[in-house]
C-alpha cells in the first residue's frame, strides 16, 4: 500500500512528460513485475493513426525517449499490431493469452473517443484480483495526471498546442542541436535523416485578418481561427509539431528534411487554407516565412529569420511561402544582425 502511495507522490511531483513516464515505468515494475512494458503515445490523423513507443523495457533494460518528439524510428502505423488496434477501436483494456501461460494486456487513456497512451504489459499468469484493481487505479491515476499537462500544453480555442508548449520544444530542440552537432551521436534519428537536412521553423499569419474581425466580429475571426488550426493539422505530418504562437500567428517546427520539402509541406498548408471555404468568411489566406534552426541558434534567432521571411511574404503580396536562406541567397533579403531579445511579429 505505501509503496504504491509513494510511486504516485513521485509521478505526481513531475511535469514532464519523459520523466512522468520514466516514473510510471519505475511504478509498474516495482510493484507488478511485467515481463515486458511499453508505453505509447498515440497520434490520430485523419487517415491513419501512429504510435510512438516513447519508454519501456527492452533486452538491455529501461529505455526513455523524449516525449514530446516522436522519433519515426520508435513510430509504427497502430494497424500494424493487432491489440493495440483492438484496443483503439474497442476503447477499453484488450487482453490476449501468449503462448507461454503469459498474458498480454493494453490499457487505453483516452481523450475525447481517441487513445492519447497506450500501456501495453506483458504478464505472468498469477497475477491476483487485489493486484489488478492497484494496476488499474494507477494507469487511471497517470491518465488523470496527462490530462492535466494536455491542459496546460494545449490552447484552448483551437486545440493546438499553445505559446508555453512551443517554448520549451524549441528549447529543447535548440539544445538537442547543439549536443549532436557537437558528439556527433548515431542516434536513429540522425541515420534515417539524410545529410543536409535540418529542423525547419515556420511562421505563418493570417494576412488581412482584421478585416476579418471588422466585418464579421470577433466571433467569426474565432471561427476562422479554429478552421485554420484544423486544416493546419491536416496539411503536415504526424510528426512535424503545431503551435498557436499567439493572436492569428501560428508556428510549425518541420522534423529534419531537406528546403525543398519543408517548402512543398508549407506549400500544401498554403493552398489548403486557400482552397477552404469558411463559413460566411469565404477565403482566406496565410503568409508563411520559415528558417532553418542552426546549432548555435538561441530562440530567438531562428524565430527573427523566419519573421523577416514572413514579412517578405507580407511585402511582396502576401498568401505565399518565403524561406530566409533562399532570399539572402538570391539577395533580396540582406543578412541582417538582429539585436537579441527583440521579436516582432505581425
Ligand atoms: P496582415 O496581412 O498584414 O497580417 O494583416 P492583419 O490584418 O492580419 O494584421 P495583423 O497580423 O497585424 O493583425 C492581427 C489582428 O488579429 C489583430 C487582432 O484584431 C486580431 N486578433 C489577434 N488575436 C485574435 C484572436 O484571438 N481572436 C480574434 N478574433 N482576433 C484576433
Ligand atoms: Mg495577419
Ligand atoms: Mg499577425
Amino acid at each position: 500500500m505505501h509503496q504504491l502511495i509513494n510511486h504516485i507522490v513521485e509521478i505526481s511531483s513531475r511535469r514532464d512528460r519523459t520523466e512522468i513516464n520514466s516514473a510510471m515505468i519505475d511504478a509498474l515494475l516495482d510493484l507488478f513485475h511485467p515481463r515486458r512494458l511499453t508505453i505509447y503515445r498515440c497520434y490520430a490523423q485523419s487517415k491513419k493513426a501512429m504510435v510512438f513507443a516513447c519508454a519501456g523495457t527492452s533486452a538491455n533494460g529501461v529505455y526513455l525517449r523524449n516525449a514530446y518528439r516522436p522519433d519515426v524510428a520508435y513510430c509504427l502505423n497502430i494497424e500494424r499490431d493487432p491489440l493495440l488496434n483492438r484496443c483503439r477501436k474497442e476503447l477499453s483494456a484488450v487482453l490476449d493469452y501468449l503462448d507461454d501461460g503469459a498474458h498480454r494486456v493494453v490499457f487505453p487513456i483516452i481523450r475525447v473517443n481517441e487513445p492519447v497512451y497506450l500501456i501495453d504489459l506483458v504478464l505472468s499468469d498469477d497475477f491476483s484480483a487485489d493486484h489488478r484493481v492497484a494496476m488499474m487505479g494507477l494507469i487511471e491515476y497517470f491518465g488523470n495526471h496527462i490530462g492535466l499537462l494536455d491542459y496546460g500544453e494545449t490552447d484552448t480555442l483551437t486545440g493546438l498546442a499553445n505559446r508555453k508548449t512551443f517554448d520549451k520544444h524549441l528549447f529543447e530542440l535548440l539544445g538537442k542541436a547543439a549536443s549532436d552537432a557537437g558528439s556527433m551521436a548515431d542516434t536513429p534519428t540522425r541515420r534515417h535523416a539524410k545529410a543536409g537536412a535540418t529542423h525547419w521553423l515556420a511562421v505563418c499569419d493570417i494576412d488581412h485578418f482584421k478585416r476579418i474581425n471588422d466585418s464579421f466580429g470577433h466571433l467569426m475571426g474565432d471561427e476562422v481561427l479554429i478552421m485554420l488550426a484544423q486544416t493546419m493539422s491536416h496539411s503536415f505530418r504526424f510528426d512535424d509539431q503545431l503551435f498557436r504562437f499567439g493572436g492569428e500567428e501560428f508556428i510549425a517546427l518541420l522534423q529534419p528534411t531537406e528546403e525543398p520539402h519543408a517548402l512543398t509541406a508549407l506549400e500544401r498548408f498554403r493552398q489548403n487554407v486557400e482552397k477552404q471555404a469558411f463559413t460566411r468568411v469565404g477565403h482566406v489566406s496565410v503568409s508563411i516565412g520559415f528558417s532553418a534552426l542552426r546549432p548555435s541558434d538561441t530562440p530567438t534567432d531562428v524565430i527573427d529569420r523566419a519573421d523577416e521571411a514572413l514579412y517578405f511574404a507580407k511585402r511582396n503580396g502576401r498568401n505565399q511561402v518565403a524561406c530566409y536562406e533562399r532570399l539572402v541567397a538570391e539577395e533580396k533579403l540582406a543578412v541582417k544582425e538582429i539585436a537579441k531579445g527583440e521579436v516582432e511579429l505581425f
